[in-house]
């Protein structure tokens, strides 16, 4: 086996909250238990809605906490080139196609199933109609975006935390978008390309995002890099006294705020060690104390009611 590496994620649209800090929390305890390797990665594509502010107030909460990475950041706004040849090579093989469809269109097509939450499913409108971008972009008379053709198959994993999984990605979720009409490399494509290129071997997140994995895996899968596929473990989210994700209508719980207001870093980590199944008191002073102490087999497996 070579060498097993994480990496915390964090995107600068927003402060880092409770929840965000519960997930880092209990990947970076996995990962210093495990002798994992910890890339961090900057998620700041998503153009007008990053902050730089946040990014620098990210790195604070970040070590304010003690939760520490292995060698530099990793800036997603710096690899577009990564990305760019990831989607010409889909393209290539027809794995990938031009889409000119908007939002509304999409959500309007009489024939658009819904997926289980509500959200739509491509229809897709633009599955071989277009040979070339040129083409897709006269027709339109604007840039098209760029669709993953999902193959035809089920999926299936077994996540570290949830279990057994499959997926019907074509009928659940629908062919998605690898690259915006600006050009934009898309969040999965955009995960994907950098996991591989960093030798991710383990992701640890929130299982809001457990609906990404299979696509994920279609993408590894289509880029020829079947074997570079991670472990991965889903953990169930912190959310509010209404049981939806935590989030701004809950009131502040970003950290910057705690830390602002004279809240000690231990009474947070104390807190956060409790949500991930450690009986550690109310202050934890040094967040290496926690090592050791992690058994996943005691993780909470519904979620954490934050009030
Ligand atoms: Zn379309």
């Amino acid at each position: 086996m070579g060498e097993m590496i994480t990496r915390l994620a964090p995107s600068p649209t927003g402060a880092l909250h409770l929840g965000n800090a519960r997930t880092f929390l209990v990947n970076w305890i996995m990962a210093r238990q495990e002798g994992w390797r910890i890339l961090l990665r900057i998620e700041d594509l998503d153009g007008p809605r990053i902050k730089r502010d946040l990014v620098t107030e990210l790195m604070e909460d970040l070590s304010w906490l003690g939760l520490d990475y292995d060698g530099a950041p990793i800036y997603q706004s710096s690899r577009r080139g990564e990305y760019a040849t990831a989607i010409e090579k889909l393209l290539r093989v027809g794995l990938a196609y031009p889409c000119v469809c908007s939002r509304r269109e999409v959500e309007t097509a009489a024939s658009a199933p819904h997926a289980e939450d509500g959200s739509t499913v491509y229809p897709g409108t633009c599955r071989g109609r277009f040979a070339t971008m040129a083409e897709a972009q006269a027709f339109s008379g604007r840039p098209a975006a760029i669709r993953f053709r999902v193959p035809d198959q089920t999926v299936r994993w077994t996540d570290g935390v949830a279990g057994e999984q499959s997926c019907d990605v074509a009928r659940q979720l629908g062919d998605f978008v690898i690259a915006k009409a600006d050009g934009t490399a898309a969040y999965q494509l955009a995960v994907v390309v950098d996991d591989a290129d960093g030798g991710v071997t383990h992701v640890v997140r929130g299982d809001d995002l457990l609906d990404s994995t299979p696509r994920q895996m279609l993408l590894y899968q289509s880029l020829g890099m079947a074997e570079k596929i991670p472990k991965y473990f889903h953990l169930p989210l912190v959310v509010g006294p209404d049981r939806r994700r935590l989030a701004k209508r809950h009131g502040d719980t970003r950290l910057a705020t705690y830390r602002e207001s004279g809240v000690p870093a231990s009474r947070i980590l104390g807190l956060l060690a409790k949500w991930s199944g450690i009986d550690a008191g109310e202050h934890v002073h040094d967040i290496r104390s926690l090592i050791g102490r992690f058994d996943l087999s005691l993780l909470p497996r519904s979620p954490i009611v934050c009030d």
